[in-house]
């Protein structure tokens, strides 16, 4: 069974040959048909996120379920199934209460083994994790059931496993988190993978001004292909103030940094109007502070707040994700601009930190 495998900080993927113990009870084994390329793995390859290595990377994917472990009776031996990278035990107070993206039924083990404490995949005898107890750049991934979601069998594998991750964060941040309403006007800074998701959650919403924002031209032109009304290059302009220009003087409705940091989180709270919502979508570094100006907070009513994984609740907005798109009211073909080989993975990376991708698929054979 081959996997890309992190073994060290800042050096590139390595596909190697583990080996894969077969499912355990509420666990299913899953044949990996799609996974995209995501800032998250590249979070873990820089250092960003300090995690424990060796790691199978790969959170972002799709594939057939093979195998089921004792006990599972959500999914069966061929039905198609998108990752879920969060835990989803049913019965903590956040699941029950919908917010399943905040599950704490399995905080007792960390993120990256089984839920009884050990991993599936091992390289000669030695544990590897897997990311988000995932690691879907792998051929088969063995993980608890409750982290795949079936879903209808004609929705192609590429498609499926971008909802998995950066469709379900960027267009879950506008009809589920934020729930910008129709005419409503939105700033969305960051146009990679989950930006791009931004943008068209808030045309499918009916945003009236939608305001893409990027330091890459070629990344606005993507934005306005998925239903940008205006960009503005960061790099060469006044953010903030060609955003009050845009709105009449006073700013946006709702402003979603879709990068993660200091700069962006900030330009975001300035560019929304008296009573408006600035979303955090993208994930800092972990040692990231941001020093907010407080007074504006208060005498502009302004909101700011976090969005996980768009908020979504992975069994009811999956399917829904690829309803939509089956029904071509989200646009993946054109978000997925590469595909590559498993071998190729590492130029996967490169193409996205350069730059010059919507988004990049690995495809399995
Ligand atoms: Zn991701
Ligand atoms: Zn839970």
């Amino acid at each position: 069974m081959r996997a890309a495998v992190l073994t060290e900080v800042n050096k590139p993927l390595q596909i190697l040959d583990l080996e894969q113990e077969p499912p355990k009870a509420n666990e299913v084994r899953v044949e990996v048909k799609a996974a995209g390329v995501c800032m998250s793995d590249l979070h873990i390859m820089n250092g960003d996120w300090p995690l424990p290595l060796p790691m199978v990377l790969g959170h972002e994917a799709a594939g057939i379920v093979v195998e089921n472990g004792p006990g599972v009776s959500a999914v069966k031996p061929g039905d198609h199934v998108i990752f879920s990278f969060r835990p989803h035990c049913g019965h903590c107070r956040y699941c029950s209460s919908g917010r399943t993206v905040l599950c704490i039924g399995h905080n007792d083990t960390p993120r990256w083994v089984m839920y009884d404490g050990t991993t599936r995949v091992k390289l000669n005898g030695e544990p590897v994790n897997q990311m988000a107890r995932i690691g879907t750049f792998s051929e088969f991934v063995v993980c608890p059931a409750e982290q795949v979601v079936r879903i209808r069998k004609d929705l192609p594998f590429t498609h499926a496993a971008i909802i998995g991750c950066s469709v379900a964060t960027g267009v879950g941040a506008v009809i589920r988190h934020a729930r910008v309403a129709a005419g409503e006007s939105v700033l969305v800074i960051g146009c990679g993978g989950v930006g791009l998701n931004v943008v068209q959650g808030a045309k499918l919403a009916g945003a009236r001004t939608i305001i893409a924002c990027d330091l890459l031209d070629n990344k606005l032109a993507y934005a306005k292909a998925f239903g940008a009304t205006h960009t503005i290059n960061g790099k060469t302009a006044d953010v903030v103030k060609e955003v009050q220009a845009l709105t009449g003087g006073l700013g946006v409705d709702a402003a979603f940094d879709a990068i993660g940091g200091e700069a962006t989180a900030l330009q975001a709270l300035d560019a929304v109007a008296p009573g408006g919502h600035a979303v955090l979508v993208g994930i800092p570094a972990f040692s990231v502070r941001a020093p907010i100006a407080l007074s504006a907070m208060v005498y502009a009513e302004k909101t700011i707040s976090g969005t996980y994984y768009g908020s979504v609740r992975p069994d009811i907005d999956f399917p829904m994700l690829a309803d939509l798109d089956m029904d071509k009211k989200l646009n993946l073909d054109d978000l997925i601009s590469r595909t590559y080989k498993f071998d190729d993975i590492n130029e996967g990376f490169r193409l996205m930190v350069a730059g010059s991708v919507a988004r990049g698929v690995i495809v399995f054979d």
